[in-house]
């Protein structure tokens, strides 16, 4: 599932392709991923909308367009975003394409299906998408130890659970939790109310650094997940947890283990992370 390396990823590979662009038509395939307004409603303000500039909140990317109004898509567990040229053979599950006055298309596909794309007006407030309950930037700078303590130490959960929470921090998702964790050395069954203070400024240090890692690297591709130009993340290779089960910790020699962990399979070395 894409998280926030890899949107950020797709941000940055669309952004030259689409800034400046002009949407000449929206073709809908499908309706049911179109969540608001009503589909019908969706692609006629889209006709002729001129594209601004590209930004992220957490997992979710917004086209920003010149007239004020903003697309918001959500790419879920499959969801794709692909900038190709118009005569390019449309893959199965291409459920919007949106056509560009320069012959190419964005296209968004799915195969699963739980991806989303909303359009807001210009200065309508956003109570559909879900953005305005999101949690703070990893990389904000009033991101730290005392954040992290102050909005998770007082609940009786595990910290895996804390870190997957999107009110809380905005843009992780399993695998990066899971990194985190491990380049933290703490365990992630390890109740939030029982972490030290330097334990929380560890997770502040490293969390930025694991992200900053795979956005380096365009991502982590284990199955769907591609970037704008249709290209696989480079991250995998670099991942020291996520999918490592039964490997030596490249810390301890130990052997990795995974476990069901808040509701999520979970990597983790049993001897060093504590
Ligand atoms: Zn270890």
């Amino acid at each position: 599932m894409p998280e926030l390396p890899e949107v950020e990823t797709v941000k940055n590979t669309l952004s030259p392709l689409l800034i400046g662009r002009t949407i000449t038509t929206c073709r809908l395939n499908r309706t049911d991923v179109i969540k608001y307004p009503a589909a019908e409603q969706f692609s006629l303000l889209l006709n002729d909308a001129r594209i601004g500039l590209l930004s992220r909140r957490g997992k979710y990317l917004i086209i920003n367009l010149d007239n004020g109004d903003r697309l918001i898509i959500h790419l879920r567990m499959t969801g794709r975003l692909l900038c190709t040229p118009a005569d390019k053979e449309q893959k199965i599950h291409t459920h919007v394409i949106f056509a560009l006055d320069n012959g190419n298309e964005l296209r968004f596909s799915d195969t699963r299906r739980f991806g989303c794309l909303w359009l807001l007006k210009k200065g309508e407030e956003d109570t559909v998408t879900g953005i305005n309950r999101l949690g703070i930037e990893p990389f904000d700078d009033n991101f730290n130890a005392d954040y992290l303590s102050s909005h998770l130490s007082k609940r009786r959960i595990c910290i895996k659970q804390g870190l997957l929470d999107q009110s809380v921090i905005a843009g992780l998702g399993n695998i990066y939790v899971d990194e985190s964790l491990f380049a933290a050395a703490i365990a992630p069954q390890h109740l939030t109310s029982e972490l030290n203070q330097q334990q929380w400024q560890t997770l502040a240090e490293v969390i930025p650094q694991v992200l900053m890692q795979s956005i380096a690297n365009n991502g982590t591709t284990f199955s769907d997940y591609l970037d704008g130009e249709g290209n696989a993340g480079k991250n995998m290779p670099f991942l020291q947890a996520y999918r490592r089960e039964g490997l030596p910790c490249l810390r301890c020699g130990a052997s990795l283990q995974r476990a069901k962990i808040a509701g999520r399979s979970s990597y983790f070395c049993p001897v060093c992370q504590k």
